[in-house]
């Protein structure tokens, strides 16, 4: 090795959960190191849902592909900050029923939604959630417009945004990722931030972890490396790469063996008048109707998203594009029910995933469709194009009802940006991989602080509760 550092704990991965744990970490006064495989970038670097910001912020650029019956592409942010300075940046709270379930169910003390508020409350101030107040942009008004004609929930989502009032008397808004409120806290209170460093393995021997071992992605992940001693150290790397970590290190019981999704469908829908206006970025209305196991909602719909979207219409793409202003990208996610695996092969420093798809996900799916499909009849769309490669556009209800309970597994295009429940906590050490306070079973020194940890599903945008747990888990630990 090329050098040893020391420190108190180690931090990997800087996303919404090790770099919240690190801010409270370093200003109670403990010697912190955070160790980010990714760029340090302000929120300038690209724009967003560039080609330019996928390629510098993104995991493989955004490729990743999960391995099984139905196509899933998941994606992972990789930069200061994690993937919440790729992210919508949409802040939710589970509904109470899902937190009481998940206490229940998992043997967790303290995680109640009386429990929680607190922690939920803190982050919210935190991190500036606010509504909306320059406007929601009119794909989200017609979702809006489709549910009420429908009878159905809807409502707008706050978001980690942070306003203030230009001169003219005008809202600016500004996203609140982490590297514009967790990581400057962390560097205030004196903590080391090493970003573009990997760490490739934990050393341990088999009760306490003692060092990480890391190397320079500027050197390729290879040469002499760094090796990091620390007296306790956090995972934070996220809910796939946590637990390839953890296997790389020899650590795999209940490791990587039940990752869940939230299973994505998105089509495109075209309006008789425009509907498109990418200067409002991601709309923020979600159908609450069906939730927790159905969200529907409409995404940013900038020129190249639709056209990824329309991939599977090749020869219709050029037409309908010529008329980009009348589409809008809607989407479907559901609580995905499959236990998905993570594997780190010999050889290769990225994981395998391997992510089924079981009858209840396709209900939901085939479910979430028919209704988002209502909705945008309702709303006044004149069809949709996917979620079926090479199937024509959807149009009238015979089809729709007809995607209710027929989605062809093999040729819908499902993508996945909530990844959790690898590495589950619960009081049952046989069923889970760290206790109810995010302490490893197994071995002592080492804690899990990311989506990796939650339990189940929590079938809403899953920041807020990541953040939320990191905080409980790291104020209980700086009581003891
Ligand atoms: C496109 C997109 C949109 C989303 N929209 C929303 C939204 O609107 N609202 C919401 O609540 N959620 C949203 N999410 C999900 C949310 O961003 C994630 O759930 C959340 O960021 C996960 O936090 P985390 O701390 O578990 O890990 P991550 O954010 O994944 O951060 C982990 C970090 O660890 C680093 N790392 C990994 N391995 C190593 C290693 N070996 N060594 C060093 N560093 C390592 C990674 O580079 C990464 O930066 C979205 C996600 C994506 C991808």
């Amino acid at each position: 090795m090329k050098r040893t550092l020391d420190c108190d704990v180690l931090v990997v991965g800087s996303g919404p959960g090790g770099a919240t744990t690190a801010a409270l970490l370093a200003e109670a006064g403990r010697d912190v190191i955070l160790v980010e495989e990714g760029r340090h970038l302000p929120l300038e670097s690209a724009e967003s849902y560039s080609l330019e910001e996928m390629n510098q912020k993104y995991r493989n650029g955004g490729l990743n592909v999960g391995f099984g019956p139905t196509r899933l592409t998941y994606l992972e942010g990789r930069c200061v900050g994690g993937a919440s300075e790729i992210n919508a940046a949409l802040y939710h709270v589970p509904l109470p029923d899902t937190l009481r379930q998940w206490s229940i169910r998992h043997q967790l003390d303290g995680m109640g939604p009386d429990e929680l508020a607190p922690h939920f409350e803190a982050i919210e101030r935190e991190m500036n959630v606010s509504p909306a107040r320059d406007g929601v942009g009119p794909a989200a008004e017609r979702l809006a417009a489709g549910a009420e004609a429908l009878g159905w929930k809807v409502g707008e989502v706050r978001r980690f945004w942070r306003y203030t009032k230009g001169a003219d008397g005008s809202w600016l808004g500004r996203r609140q990722s982490i590297t514009e409120t967790m990581v400057p806290r962390f560097l205030e209170a004196g903590g080391r931030l090493l970003a573009e460093t990997w760490v490739q393995r934990i050393e341990h021997d088999g009760r306490r972890a003692r060092a990480a071992v890391a190397f320079s992605t500027r050197e390729g992940r290879r040469g002499e490396g760094t090796r990091i001693r620390f007296r306790e150290v956090v995972l934070a790397a996220g809910a796939v790469q946590t637990p390839a970590l953890l296997r790389r290190s020899g650590v795999r019981r209940m490791v990587g063996d039940t990752l869940r999704v939230h299973p994505m469908l998105r089509v495109a829908a075209r309006f008789p008048e425009p509907v498109n206006d990418p200067s409002f970025g991601v709309p923020v209305h979600q159908v609450e109707q069906f939730k927790p196991h159905i969200t529907l909602g409409c995404s940013h719909s900038s020129l190249p998203h639709l056209a990824l979207w329309l991939a599977g219409d090749v020869d219709e793409r050029a037409r309908l594009l010529a008329e980009w202003e009348k589409l809008a990208i809607f989407y479907v996610a559901v609580t995905g029910d499959g236990r998905g695996r993570v594997r780190s092969l010999p050889g290769f420093d990225e994981p395998v995933v391997y992510q089924p798809t079981t009858g209840r996900d396709l209900a939901l799916l085939g479910e979430g469709i028919y209704r988002l499909g209502e909705l945008l009849f309702a709303a006044g769309a004149e069809g949709f194009y996917g979620p079926v490669e090479g199937a024509p556009a959807t149009t009238d209800r015979r089809q729709l009802e007809r995607l209710r309970t027929n989605l062809p597994q093999g040729r819908m295009n499902v993508s996945a940006i909530h990844l959790f429940c690898s590495c589950p906590m619960g009081g049952d050490p046989r069923t889970s991989a760290v206790d109810p306070w995010g302490r490893m079973h197994d071995l002592a020194n080492v804690r899990i602080h990311d989506a990796s940890i939650l339990p189940d599903t929590p079938g809403v945008n899953p920041q807020g509760t990541i953040m939320a747990v990191a905080r409980r888990n790291t104020l209980r630990w700086l009581e003891a």
